[in-house]
């Protein structure tokens, strides 16, 4: 069995479109997927119907964006009830969140001489949830970088203009709100924050007050001894352990469907908590 407990569709900032990440799922022997897109859940129908006809399980997901100790941390709910109140209103909040960020971004990078770039990603995300990578491809399509990373190195990324994390809502919210919908709320990408060892603790700690039950112990192809710290820390703080791709797009092989090593033994894995 190979579980992917992280994805992205066009739902949100991914290129396939729900069906087809199904398909290449199972092509790539997944057997049990979550597709987590960024704050919706529209995927989700689609996807299952066509894991109904692939054979494989899909597990109700969403990557929900949030604040803490001033930094950008992303929570994955995982089995979430969709039909659930609470999450519904979590979720309006989010696209509430993002409507303003992206204005602000539109403003940012006009100022760094860029015109027009939110009425451009508002084009390119079509009906998806717009996002940064987005206005990334907008910046490639206009000429203004070459490529989706230039786009993050030069506007996009950690302390340029578009890079707008304050308007996210806090992470015991939004663990909350996963928890109401029977979900179980995971710290996505750990490793993505950079975080000393003390911060990570400190993190860790506030999100198990606030219920938070699960840590993604792999998230796509990283470093054997990340994967041991991980699961080291996971197990200190009483985790469960999640893994997934966090796939976006067909041509990065770091990310690609199932493609990462298996949790490490020791660790409580998260599927246990639905099973
Ligand atoms: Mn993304
Ligand atoms: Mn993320
Ligand atoms: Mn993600």
């Amino acid at each position: 069995m190979i579980y992917d407990l992280h994805t992205h569709s066009n739902a949100s900032d991914g290129i396939l479109s729900p069906v087809a990440l199904v398909m290449r799922a199972r092509q790539r022997g997944v057997t049990h997927l979550a597709l987590t897109d960024h704050d919706t859940v529209q995927g989700l129908q689609s996807a299952r119907e066509q894991a109904e006809i692939e054979g494989i399980t899909l597990i109700n997901g969403i990557e929900f964006s949030c604040l803490w100790a001033g930094r950008g941390i992303h929570v994955v709910g995982l089995n979430v009830d969709v039909s659930c109140a609470a999450l519904c209103n979590a979720i309006t909040t989010q696209l509430e969140a993002r409507d303003a960020r992206a204005e602000e971004i539109g403003r940012r990078l006009e100022k760094a001489g860029i015109p027009q770039a939110l009425e451009g990603a508002r084009r390119l995300a079509c009906d998806a949830v717009l996002g940064r990578p987005h206005f990334a491809r907008y910046l490639v399509e206009k000429g203004f970088v070459s490529n989706i990373n230039a786009a993050f190195k030069q506007y996009l990324g950690a302390g340029k203009p578009g890079d707008i994390k304050h308007r996210w809502p806090d992470i015991a919210s939004m663990v909350a709100a996963i928890r109401s919908a029977g979900g179980v709320p995971v710290i996505a990408h750990p490793a993505k924050y950079e975080l000393t060892r003390t911060k990570l603790r400190e993190l860790l700690g506030e999100f198990k007050e606030a219920g938070g039950l699960a840590l993604e112990v792999v998230s796509g192809q990283q470093a054997k001894n990340e994967t041991e710290n991980l699961a080291a820390i996971a197990a200190q703080f009483d985790l469960y352990a999640s893994c997934g791709s966090d796939f976006h797009v067909p041509d990065q092989p770091w990310q690609e469907l199932g493609s990462f090593t298996p949790l490490p033994p020791t660790c409580r894995p998260v599927w246990r908590l639905w099973h």
